[in-house]
């Protein structure tokens, strides 16, 4: 076994906001799920996943020496109104690991209640945490910010959903777990000195270039979350639940929800079945993105300047930064995934009449960008792709353009099939892929938790007998619904 050297970890709240709270131990636990690969994080080998003092650790049933289990308190704006406290209802974060390329905080979802429960049983189901577990190893192999996912260990004892439901633990890793919703709730507790040491904290540790400089800061967290919003849609990734308790002052994708990968593109898909009125569509997430910083500035006027005024000013400037490292982050992922090698002013608007195809015709995202690798920029021929459109002929006047546009730079085949397939995933967590493995695992078989985990960690490399985890859902199992029940 491979020891652990725990150490608390500082949240940078007020002690008052960062309880030390016990997890509440679970019966039966058996591990179903773990990643080598977040394992290798925190310096722990394959080996070590059949270690039972771990076992207990990652199960809430020991808190290892050196660790002190802590769940903070924050608020947030849920579905564009402001809801309050919420805080770590089921969430503990046990300690912080050193590992051979930087330090972890460990977080525990569904290790039992919290003083910020409200009235939760303070447990994750085995479906929801298979769902995180499984994105979050997923969205990191596609090279996206995200929180890690260590393990998932389960126990036969059940909660309420909709239904009776198995729980299970998440083992997750985070640089940090800060949220907007930290600086929200500090705000309005009208906390200026723990606001103001909850930014000193984050910066020194996490941003070290930026002490001393809330402005560029800030600036920094406004591009990052831009940028992380640039990277969702370019892989036709829906968040679900984009409230501001669930935003990431690192610009990480936190909090894995109802989220869900398009299959036949629908530019206004809602992934949430509770979202009714479409707030966290597909197509509204970047504007989403925006005001979560509108919200998290607003916080922390009072940190830029002591006059509300000139506060007000500057937050409204460094809000600016959004609209910009979105445009930019966003055109240069939709560039590399048509293998454009330079850029041309109406690159955007090519980009523009092919989703519009996709949207209309409701082809396969993934599939449609990774075909388009096989596109012949000096053939005159019908592009072989458009069979597997409903309608062949807006695929070739789409495909004209783009191969007019493609010799216009030279581009070389060869090389620009590989650049494409190198940024176009083949595999991504689609719902029904999720919806399997979880059928298998509540019926006592978890083995293909990490059988699909391991497709999806090269998501890039086409991979012999993987052709089911490539494919399109079948018809009965497209319209999957998720709801916030977890
Ligand atoms: P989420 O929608 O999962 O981001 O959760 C929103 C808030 O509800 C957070 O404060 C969670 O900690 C809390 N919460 C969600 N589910 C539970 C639960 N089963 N028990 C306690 N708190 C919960
Ligand atoms: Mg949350």
């Amino acid at each position: 076994m491979t020891p652990l050297n725990w150490t608390p970890v500082d949240t940078g709240l007020p002690d008052s906001l960062a309880p030390r709270i016990e997890p509440t131990s679970l019966p039966q636990t058996r591990l179903l799920a773990w990643s080598d690969e977040a394992a290798a994080l925190i310096g722990l080998d394959a080996e070590d996943r059949s270690n039972a003092s771990l076992l207990d650790t990652l199960a809430g049933n020991a808190v290892p020496p050196g660790a002190r289990p802590t769940a903070t308190a924050y608020g947030g704006h849920q579905f564009g109104q402001w809801a309050g406290r919420l805080g770590d209802g089921r969430a503990l974060t046990l300690g912080r690991l050193d590992g051979p390329q930087g330090s972890w905080d460990v977080q525990l979802k569904g290790a039992g209640p919290t003083p910020y429960s409200r009235g939760g049983d303070g447990r994750a189901v085995l479906r929801s945490s298979i769902r995180e577990y499984l994105c979050s190893e997923a969205m990191h192999a596609l090279g996206i910010p995200t929180t890690r996912a260590l393990a998932i260990v389960g126990s036969p004892q059940s909660v309420r959903r909709e239904t009776m439901e198995t729980t299970a633990v998440v083992t997750r890793l985070a640089p940090s777990f800060t949220r907007f919703g930290h600086f929200e709730w500090l705000s309005h507790l009208d906390d200026i000195e723990g606001l103001r040491g909850l930014a000193v904290h984050v910066i020194a540790k996490h941003f070290p270039d930026l002490v001393g400089n809330t402005t560029g800061w800030l600036t920094e967290v406004v591009q990052r979350t831009a940028r992380l919003m640039a990277q969702w849609q370019s892989v036709g990734f829906c968040h679900g639940v984009m409230n501001t308790d669930n935003f990431s002052i690192l610009g990480l994708t936190l909090d894995y929800g109802p989220y869900g990968f398009i299959d036949g593109f629908n530019a206004n898909h809602i992934c949430n079945h509770t979202d009714q009125g479409g707030r966290y569509a597909y197509a509204r997430q970047p504007q989403v993105g925006q005001w979560n910083c509108a919200q998290l500035l607003n916080a922390c006027l009072p940190l830029l300047d002591t006059n509300s005024e000139a506060a007000v000013e500057k937050g409204t400037a460094i809000l600016d930064a959004y609209g910009q490292a979105y445009a930019a982050e966003s055109v240069r992922l939709w560039r590399l995934k048509l293998g454009l090698a330079s850029a041309h002013d109406d690159d955007p608007a090519l980009v523009n009449r092919w989703l519009t195809f996709l949207h209309r015709s409701h082809a396969d995202f993934t599939l449609s960008f990774r075909r388009l690798a096989t596109v012949d920029s000096h053939s005159e021929a019908p592009d072989a792709g458009r069979d597997h459109h409903v309608d062949p002929a807006g695929y070739d006047v789409w495909i004209t353009d783009y191969r007019a546009r493609l010799r216009a730079e030279h581009s070389d085949e060869a090389a620009r099939a590989i650049a494409m397939n190198a940024v176009n995933p083949l595999y991504v967590l689609r719902n029904h892929l999720a919806q399997q493995v979880i059928a298998q695992a509540e019926a006592g078989a978890p083995e293909g938790i990490d059988a699909l985990r391991r497709v999806l960690t090269q998501p890039f490399t086409e991979q012999p007998g993987a052709e089911v985890y490539a494919a399109e859902p079948p018809p009965e199992l497209r319209h999957i619904e998720v709801s916030c029940s977890s």
